[in-house]
């Protein structure tokens, strides 16, 4: 049997190596590393797949979330609202551009931002929302854009784990994640559901007039060479991302659904084990399996891990403290906020293997070894 990874970067390659080494050659060839057609039709490539007007590429997600930020107009000491139980970027940017995160809850069985919560914390100064489609599956847009829409608030989409999500508006339709809000921010890194050989990122929008300033932001501010307007930085997908990335995103979808099968035969197992909760579906959107993230509320969690790893099956802990108990928002004085739920997850959660390339005799290990820690 293959050595078990978190992810198999790898094999996946091997599997489509003529086209990506064919792709990186021809970058080779025309010398054009930096702009050009490779990253235009990626571009345009990706904007058709989410069936949205404008994507604008940048240097990796986090720059993406920076950039839609800086997009908004915002002033220092607007407030954002976001989840602490996320990755750090999302939270960290909004504290980089002097406004303040308001960190709120998210619901206990997505693992997503809670609506409640955040119409419980907008003020006057409230500017933004940030939901987080953690571990690929769609926090609840449809209230929470009709949270926003009431309190005439932006909604930027961390999107970095859920590209290629389905979402169920209330009125029927279906849309992409990511193309409901205002801005969309993606991920390219190389462990992403949509992931270049380095870093990558990109913004998306069916706004015209917000999609002219990411542009010119992530450009120094520019549209004309050398005429600076506004303050922005340089923020780029290089060539030979785009290259391996237009390949990659005709995968996508069959990527998602290996995710998928992996995440059903896990489920399968371990859903009768006593004080082991498999993820929840929720039914608004397709959940795409970033990761499989299991809650464990009986058990002793490092001994789990302890157990699988003596079998050479890796784990992670996404993620083990939250983000408003983080030493860099501690000027944010935020010791009276109280978010038992995050804290709580933060303490019981546990990622499985999952990836596009684990075999059936890997799963079956997996899943034999994980149960017999409960017998
Ligand atoms: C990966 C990720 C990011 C940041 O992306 P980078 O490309 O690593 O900068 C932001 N938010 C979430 C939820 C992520 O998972």
């Amino acid at each position: 049997m293959k050595d078990i990874q978190m992810v198999d970067l790898s094999t996946q390659y091997l599997k489509i190596k003529p086209a990506i080494d064919d792709a990186i050659n021809s970058v080779f060839q025309s010398s054009t590393f930096i702009g050009g057609v490779e990253v235009e039709s990626f571009s345009s490539e990706l904007a058709s797949y989410l069936n949205t007007t404008h994507v604008i590429p940048c240097a990796n997600g986090t720059d993406a979330l920076q950039i839609a930020l800086m997009a908004l107009d915002l002033k220092s000491g607007d407030e954002v609202i976001t989840p602490s139980f996320t990755y750090i970027a999302t939270t960290e940017v909004i504290a980089l551009l002097g406004l303040t995160p308001v960190f709120v809850e998210v619901d206990p069985s997505t693992f997503c931002i809670s609506p409640e919560a955040i119409e419980n914390a907008i003020t006057s100064r409230t500017k933004a929302i940030v939901p987080v489609h953690l571990f690929g599956q769609a926090a609840d847009l449809n209230a929470i854009m009709s949270i926003a829409n009431k309190h005439n608030l932006f909604v930027i989409e961390d999107n970095a784990q859920a590209i290629g999500s389905d979402f169920h508006l209330n009125d029927g339709s279906v849309q992409k994640t990511g193309t409901l809000g205002h801005i969309g921010c993606t991920s390219f890194f190389p462990s992403k559901n949509l992931g270049c050989y380095g870093d990558g990122g990109a913004l998306y929008t069916n706004d015209a007039k917000l999609a002219k300033k990411i542009k010119m932001i992530a450009n120094h501010g520019q549209e004309k060479k050398y005429v600076h307007d506004i303050v922005g930085c340089n923020s780029r997908l290089d060539a030979i991302q785009a290259a391996i990335l237009r390949i990659k995103l005709r995968q996508l979808d069959n990527y998602i659904d290996a995710r998928r099968a992996v995440a059903a035969a896990y489920d399968n197992a371990f859903a009768q084990i006593p004080g082991v909760e498999i993820p929840f579906r929720n039914v608004y959107s397709k959940h795409v399996f970033h990761q499989y993230t299991l809650k464990l509320t009986l058990y002793d969690r490092a001994a789990l891990q302890a157990h699988l790893k003596d079998a050479g099956i890796p784990t992670m802990i996404y993620y083990p403290i939250a983000a408003h108990r983080q030493n860099m928002f501690s000027h944010f004085k935020l010791n009276d906020i109280n978010l038992p739920i995050s804290d709580e997850l933060c303490s019981q959660v546990l990622s499985l293997p999952i990836h596009t390339e684990l075999d059936e005799e890997q799963l079956s290990y997996i899943i034999e070894n994980f149960k017999s820690f409960f017998k």
